[in-house]
């Protein structure tokens, strides 16, 4: 595999989705390391539009996706995609990949989540379909302890690997587990430095900021 290469016609297509309220230097490292080395042919940007877990985000949807948009315009490779906040009422992972399924046949999809996600995962809406759709990418800090979970510790001993190629030699049901790195840097810890008036200054893009102090978005306590 020759990493820092990727075709977008044809190379796995890597899902990066989150609240990104709002998308910081973490999200955008991690999507990038993992877009070279695994030679994805690109990595979707998906926000959420309603995420039915956790309170409304801060920011509006509009704002969220216009701050994805500019900080990810540079970098070839990384898309944006909308679908889940044109949608109506809750979104699931498990639709919008059927979606991308149906809209990419052929092409290996990789559903990027953090080890915290990923210890979870056995509580998402149809979690096997998803993994009949797609594999997953576990990124996470080095040093990790395999998950004590039995369904979880029984997936990764079926279906772990440390090999990209198999990324690209199946469409779906391979988990891969890489360490990143990682940059302490949370949309949580980014909200409450805004709104007690300091400044974001790199942990976000700077167009990202741009959009953040031109709109006040945060300047207010969260609700
Ligand atoms: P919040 O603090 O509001 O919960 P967040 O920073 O965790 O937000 P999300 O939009 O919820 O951001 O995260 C989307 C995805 O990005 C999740 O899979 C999460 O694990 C991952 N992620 C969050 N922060 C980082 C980081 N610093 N480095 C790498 N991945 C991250």
């Amino acid at each position: 595999m020759n990493a820092g290469t990727f075709d977008a016609r044809s190379g796995p297509v890597g899902i990066f989705g989150g609240t990104f309220d709002p998308i910081h230097l973490g999200h955008l490292r991690t999507g990038f390391e993992l877009l070279q080395l695994l030679a994805l042919g690109e990595m979707r940007w998906i926000p959420v539009g309603d995420p039915g877990h956790r309170g409304p985000p801060l920011a509006s949807a509009e704002l969220r996706l216009a701050m994805l948009r500019a900080a990810v315009a540079d970098q070839p490779g990384f898309v944006v995609d909308d679908r889940e906040m044109r949608r109506r009422g809750a979104s699931f992972t498990v639709d919008t990949l059927e979606e991308l399924r149906t809209e990419l046949p052929g092409r290996p999809l990789c559903l990027v989540l953090g080890m915290d996600a990923f210890l979870g995962f056995t509580g998402w809406r149809r979690w096997q379909d998803i993994l009949a759709l797609a594999h997953l990418v576990v990124a996470h800090r080095p040093g990790w302890e395999r998950p004590q979970d039995a369904v979880l510790g029984g997936l990764l001993a079926a279906r772990g690997t440390t090999d990209a190629a198999d990324l690209h030699a199946a469409q779906a049901g391979r988990i891969y587990v890489h360490a990143v790195t990682q940059l302490e840097i949370s949309s949580t810890g980014l909200r409450e430095i805004i709104t007690s008036g300091r400044d974001p200054r790199f942990l976000v893009p700077e167009a990202v900021r741009d959009i953040i102090v031109e709109t006040g978005c945060y300047a207010r306590r969260e609700r």
